[in-house]
């Protein structure tokens, strides 16, 4: 797939300062960034806003909400207010999307932490609605679901959306989450349909990985169909950036230079 469609999310160059990755971005003629918060220290969201549009680059999203899921009510609205702070960043930022990892907690049941999810969300609805942000669900792979995200499947994704039911909020199809999926066509076309389909990340599931966070593939080096994926995708009427999304321990110990190299060589034969 052509580079102008490529949106990295920042984290995947960790070691580089968010300057720094803008620029290197904008020279190798990718189209867009996807930015962690934890990527605006030192520079803040503002100066961030300028330097990305300065570079010609777009901002596709802003990484990440959520953790609504606390058996605690004065967590709760932590996490409420922690959100609302991340969506005032969004808006500096000029990012018309934040990606939410929902939330979930050992201590419930995976549906009370889905109640309590969506009660979050339907929270940060009217502030959300205002500044004109959309709100993207993003379904994490089970190996997640005792503490990262009790959205485990795109179906409980779109089950969740489609039962809030507004315009702003919808789903974030991440490949290396979903793709052991049966029902995974199915349910790209349902939010494609539903116009749902909000975003979508592509890294690649290794086979032998060695860390259930920091060990994601470059897309080719793991088990992933990335282009009958991108069919469904397209599919669905979605076309929009493919963003990388890739946390790597290993990628993140080598020369950035190179590995931009290969991931952009990545993007253009396997996506
Ligand atoms: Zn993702």
């Amino acid at each position: 797939m052509e580079l102008t469609r490529c949106c990295i999310h920042s984290i995947t160059n960790k070691p580089w300062k968010l300057e720094q990755a803008v620029d290197k971005y904008a020279e190798a003629g990718i189209g867009g960034i996807s930015v962690w918060q934890s990527s605006l220290e030192g520079i803040g969201a503002k100066n961030a806003a300028g330097h990305i549009k300065a570079s010609g680059l777009e901002v596709v999203s802003y990484v990440r909400g959520g953790f609504f899921a606390h058996p605690g009510g004065e967590e709760r609205k932590k996490a409420i207010d922690n959100n609302k702070r991340q969506l005032e960043e969004a808006a500096e930022l000029g990012a018309p999307l934040i990606v939410l990892v929902c939330g979930a907690s050992p201590a419930q049941s995976l549906e009370v932490s889905r109640q309590q999810i969506r009660d979050g969300i339907e929270a940060l609805l009217p502030m959300a609605e205002e500044l004109n942000i959309k709100l993207a669900i993003e379904p994490l792979h089970p190996m997640y679901a005792a503490d990262r995200s009790a959205v485990n499947t795109l179906g409980q994704a779109n089950d969740m959306a489609e039962a809030i039911g507004s315009g702003f909020v919808g789903v974030a199809v991440d490949v290396y989450h979903l793709w052991w999926d049966g029902d995974l066509q199915k349910e790209i076309l349902r939010c494609g349909k539903n116009g749902h389909l909000l975003a979508y990340h592509v890294c690649d599931w290794k086979a032998n990985t060695l860390d259930m966070l920091n060990d994601r593939g470059l897309m080719g080096e793991g088990c992933i169909d990335l282009k009958k994926i991108r069919s469904w995708v397209e599919a669905a009427g979605f076309h929009g950036f493919h963003e990388v999304e890739i946390f790597s321990d290993i990628y993140w110990q080598m020369d950035q230079d190179e590995y931009l190299k290969k991931i952009t060589t990545a993007f253009r034969e396997k996506c």
